[in-house]
């Protein structure tokens, strides 16, 4: 075919293409017109997934009437001052193509009115041609309303109602939780389904969107950082968890942020703590100066570059650890004394904000060689000693509680893969934090000398082998720590002597201690009384 140069109507539906991918998208846009116009309130309407209708209306500042027109024209902005602010977005928008784009895809009708006018500026486009121009009647602010997306393009109106519908929930969550200030309220079909105060309390936020038990189930964290990057927010604790990765909200200087280096590093960071396939509800908010921000990676602006990206990943697992990790588990002297178990077992004390005391669990004995069973105020525990054991010793390698470093009888040597050596060169401090001496001896290979006393008897071989497994991505240490910990951990099928079994059920019951182990399966499992007396047909005392 001979070469063509594409007349300017196509041009401009392939760069919306880009822009405006269904229903979602323009109310992402319009959401965030809204929310650089100043508003305090955000209003989403939206009919038959978004293919019918779109309606978003806010209290900001509004469009003058002369400028209306020219707001849909191609890159056509009121947001960027002179070339170089590009390096300095401060808004959420700054290409000025959003409208020209919703508007060569869709009907469109817009009412604004500005602080100080007479009236309301009415305007409707078809075809990005301007159909009608009148005044109208409203408070400051603006309306944007969009009809018959992709009216032209039948194959891109076969979009799944509910799914559109879904994505669109998820955008408005997105910014309802980035911006906790602002006023929130989306309808679908008429229905109302979020709505936030607008209170500016990140957890009332989280309460209006997620529900009060939910946020009762919060633990919140930071500000941490300095003046080149900041990170704060609030992350559920297990078991309160979600089975998708969509509840995981990251926003860099109140924009939400879809893939990026930040999540994959809260992801791995919480993979230890949740059961397999379940993740968190966490809200993360990254502050950053907007030199050091750039935004103008792609057409939907919803990937960004830090500057500070590493600094920002090593403060954001640690952080969320911190927020998670229950205080290391207790034991009292008399208990911890002359145990082979776990020698090195510290004494108790609580980090963090105390937990609710709980009622200590008393010991009935072993089942199977597996299970410990145990009477509680609820009923009767049945507690996998595995996992128990295991989770403790997790924690306490985590909380650099290992004990005093001890030599390994013969150092070892560990060759690694180019991209593992990596991986442990990027953060050295880490393992030599937690109790382990390692020598960099070539360019792959890593000379251990020490390890924590926890550790002490653990086959060099063993060590070895979890360093390799572990050292995939930024995860590497969490899973490092959960394959020490179940190597170490004693084995099912193993007869436990009643001290033994007491220490495993005190770092059980510790306060706030997590009950999962660090793979996520359950630790425990507890027969109601209610249940039991239901079965025997008994009336329960
Ligand atoms: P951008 O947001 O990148 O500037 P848009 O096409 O989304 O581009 O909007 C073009 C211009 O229209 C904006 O720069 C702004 O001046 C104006 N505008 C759009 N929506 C609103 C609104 N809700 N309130 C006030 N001004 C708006
Ligand atoms: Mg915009």
């Amino acid at each position: 075919m001979p070469l063509w140069t594409l007349p300017s109507s196509l041009v401009e539906r392939i760069a919306a293409g880009e822009v405006i991918q269904g229903p979602a998208s323009v109310v992402k846009e319009l959401v965030e017109n809204a929310l650089d116009a100043g508003a305090s309130s955000v209003c989403v309407w939206v009919w038959g997934g978004g293919l019918e209708a779109v309606q978003v209306s806010d209290d900001g500042c509004g469009i003058p009437a002369a400028e209306l027109e020219r707001a849909f024209h191609h890159f056509t902005t009121s947001k960027l001052a002179s070339p170089d602010d590009l390096g300095r977005v401060t808004t959420l928008g700054f290409r000025g193509e959003a409208l020209a784009c919703i508007a060569a895809l869709a009907d469109v009708e817009v009412v604004s009115r500005t602080e100080g006018a007479l009236a309301a500026a009415q305007l409707a486009l078809r075809c990005s041609e301007v159909t009608e121009r009148r005044q109208a009647a409203r408070s400051r602010g603006t309306t944007v309303t969009v009809r018959r997306l992709f009216q032209d393009e039948p194959e891109r109106r076969r979009l799944d109602r509910r799914r559109e519908e879904a994505k669109t929930v998820q955008v408005v969550r997105g910014y309802a939780l980035a911006h906790p200030h602002v006023r929130f309220e989306l309808h679908l079909d008429g229905r109302p389904v979020l709505s936030t105060s607008g209170s500016g309390s990140l957890a009332g936020a989280l309460a209006e969107i997620y529900g009060p038990h939910l946020a009762s189930n919060m633990t919140a964290f930071g500000p941490l950082g300095d003046d080149r990057v900041q990170v704060r927010g609030l992350v559920s604790r297990p078991p309160a968890s979600r089975p998708g990765r969509h509840h995981l909200h990251v926003s860099v200087n109140g924009r939400p942020v879809g893939s990026s280096p930040l999540l994959e590093a809260l992801e791995a960071a919480l993979r230890p703590v949740f059961p397999k396939g379940r993740f968190p509800v966490a809200v993360i908010h990254v502050l950053s100066p907007p030199w050091a921000v750039d935004v103008n990676l792609s057409p939907t602006k919803d990937r960004v570059h830090l500057l500070f990206e590493q600094e920002a990943l090593a403060l954001l697992p640690e952080a969320v650890r911190d927020a998670l990790r229950a205080g290391p588990p207790s034991l009292s002297r008399e208990r911890a004394r002359g145990l082979a178990l776990v020698a090195s077992w510290p004494q108790a004390t609580p980090a963090g904000p105390p937990p609710q005391p709980e009622q200590p669990l008393s010991l009935l004995g072993q089942l199977m060689g597996t299970f410990l069973l145990a009477e509680g105020p609820e009923g009767l525990y049945v507690i996998d000693q595995h996992r128990a054991h295991e989770r403790a010793l997790y924690d306490l390698l985590l909380a650099r509680r290992g004990g005093d470093r001890v030599p390994l009888t013969e150092p070892l040597l560990l060759e690694l893969r180019p991209h593992q050596a990596v991986l442990l060169q990027r953060s050295p401090g880490l393992l030599e934090e937690l109790g382990f001496s390692l020598e960099v001896f070539g360019p792959y290979h890593f000379l251990v000398r020490e390890v924590p006393a926890l550790l002490d008897g653990l086959e060099a071989s063993a060590l070895e082998e979890a360093l390799r497994d572990a050292l995939h991505d930024e995860g590497w240490l969490e899973r490092l720590l959960g394959s020490l910990a179940c190597r170490l951990a004693v084995r099912r099928g193993r007869a436990l002597t009643e001290e033994e079994m007491g220490q495993i059920l005190a770092a059980y019951r510790a306060p706030g201690a997590p009950v999962l182990c660090p793979h996520g399966g359950p630790i425990a499992f507890v027969v109601g009384k209610e249940l039991l007396a239901r079965q025997l047909d008994i009336p329960l005392r």
